[in-house]
């Protein structure tokens, strides 16, 4: 048996019960193997096995107390994978369905997107069990207080920096940054996606959703294609899936879908400047659902339904954004979107597609662009805002956007270059993960075993 399927089997028995942690191992580690032949010292020096075990994992209780005056448990996670080339880094998120293996997959993926955005960032990812819907504004800061209490001995500017994800957007970050600050008396790069008044950078609530256009801009221009007059379908209406639709439209294209966990609206219409601008209102402010959308514009909703579900009864799309959560396109929804004319696939989201939807992309010539390389703009953006933080001075909105393109591009080159030298021309995915993989792998050798 080859190093890298005895390895998967390995990971499975020592970690049981973390499906998703599985999964991206088994997603990264089987595009690697090519990597096995080229470079025997790395088998010699057993980085595989050591990419694979996080460097400490961290577990503690988040007590608070409601609006009720009830106290509440939850669970916080902190996953420091592997800082190999810079300070862990990696985003935190507040969903009911956290748990070890969700946090696992997220951090182990994050090594690589972060070595893939060139800059100087390990991998770490963490979050809570914690459901940020109907609660107050009051409750998610005590949350976010009781989080930090015990999360600050666990970072640092130069240790580990968090930042957003699902259910931590600007509101969380300000409660949780000011808790720290509190209780370290010090003002400093400790968490990013902060807002401009206290040291964010410009272009960081755009990044990640801009990052994806970019990526799959540069995918379209190998075909000799632009987004001018496509159908684009996006899922998710929160930042990643906001930002993606304003890149879009102004790029020309046309979207068509946004989602959330009730479920669908379809706007044959387009969703343009002044829709999006009621969504972010929905989303970001009065928190409302995606079902007000269709009660407000002529559009159809679909409850229950993700996007992928409707392209299965039907809709025609041309370039498809997963921007939600992950395994949300499964094979039947693959099939239904290369059916229903989808060339390109573009992940905003993290791991949005099962492993069987990805391998019907890849045989049939849909551009893949895989979630480590198409959504590294936030944290890319991320390391930008740490670089400012750490000169304390602030770049202009159209500075920042620059880096940003330019950064995608290099990360869609890298890719490519990747998955030519290594003998598999154009996939994508292998190229993310082989290019991120080396760089990380060439340092920790260089370290010696430690
Ligand atoms: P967000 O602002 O919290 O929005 C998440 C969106 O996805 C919401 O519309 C949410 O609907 C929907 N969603 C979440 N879980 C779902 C589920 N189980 N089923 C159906 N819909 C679900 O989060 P975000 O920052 O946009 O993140 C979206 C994705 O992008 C995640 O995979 C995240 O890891 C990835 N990502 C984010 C960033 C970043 O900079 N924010 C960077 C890289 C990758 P409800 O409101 O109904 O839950």
């Amino acid at each position: 048996m080859s190093v890298i399927k005895e390895l998967i089997e390995k990971v499975k028995s020592k970690n049981p019960g973390e499906p998703e942690f599985h999964q991206a191992v088994k997603e990264v580690l089987e595009t690697l193997e090519p990597t096995v032949k080229k470079h025997p010292e790395f088998v010699k020096a057993k980085i595989y096995e050591r990419i694979v075990e996080p460097d400490r994992t961290i577990m503690f209780r988040v007590p608070w107390v409601d609006d009720k005056g009830e106290v509440q448990v939850n669970r916080g996670f902190r996953v420091q994978f592997n800082n190999a080339i810079g300070p862990y880094k990696g985003g935190l998120r507040f969903h009911p369905s956290v748990n070890l293996s969700i946090i696992k997959f997220l951090g182990f993926e994050q090594i690589f997107k972060n070595s893939l955005t060139t800059l100087p960032m390990g991998g770490s990812k963490g979050g809570c069990d914690f459901d940020p819907k109907g609660k107050s504004d009051g409750e998610v800061m005590r949350l976010c207080q009781a989080f930090m209490r015990e999360l600050f001995r666990h970072i640092g500017a130069d240790v580990d920096v968090p930042a957003g994800d699902i259910g931590v957007g600007g509101r969380e970050i300000g409660f949780l940054y000011g808790y720290y600050k509190k209780i370290r008396n010090e003002h400093t790069g400790v968490l990013t996606g902060r807002a401009l008044e206290y040291g964010g950078s410009l272009i960081r609530p755009e990044a990640t959703g801009y990052g994806s256009v970019y990526f799959a801009a540069e995918m379209l221009a190998t075909r000799g294609k632009d987004f001018k007059g496509l159908r684009c379908a996006v899922s998710g209406s929160g930042n990643v899936a906001q930002y993606t639709v304003e890149k879009i439209n102004q790029l020309g294209g046309k979207v068509l879908s946004l989602s959330d966990s009730s479920g669908t609206i379809i706007d044959e219409s387009g969703i343009n400047k002044e829709k999006l601008a009621y969504v972010m209102d929905l989303k970001n402010i009065t928190r409302g659902r995606i079902e007000d959308y269709a009660n407000k514009y002529k559009a159809k909703y679909y409850a229950g339904k993700s996007v992928w579900d409707v392209i299965k009864d039907g809709l025609k799309v041309d370039v498809a954004f997963p921007s939600a959560t992950q395994n949300e396109v499964n094979e039947e929804h693959a099939q239904a979107m290369v059916k229903n004319g989808c060339f390109c696939v573009c992940e905003g989201a993290n791991m949005p597609s099962n492993l069987a939807a990805i391998n019907i992309f890849q045989s049939n010539n849909v551009l893949y662009g895989p979630a480590k390389a198409a959504n590294a703009g936030g944290v890319a953006t991320s390391g930008l805002e740490m670089a400012q933080q750490s000169q304390r001075f602030y770049w202009s909105r159209e500075e920042v956007d620059q880096k940003l393109h330019t950064i995608m591009k290099n990360i869609h080159m890298q890719c490519l270059d990747a998955a030519e030298k290594y003998g598999s021309k154009g996939d994508y995915l292998m190229g993310a993960n082989i290019a991120g993989f080396v760089k990380v792998a060439k340092a920790m050798l260089a370290y010696g075993i430690v």
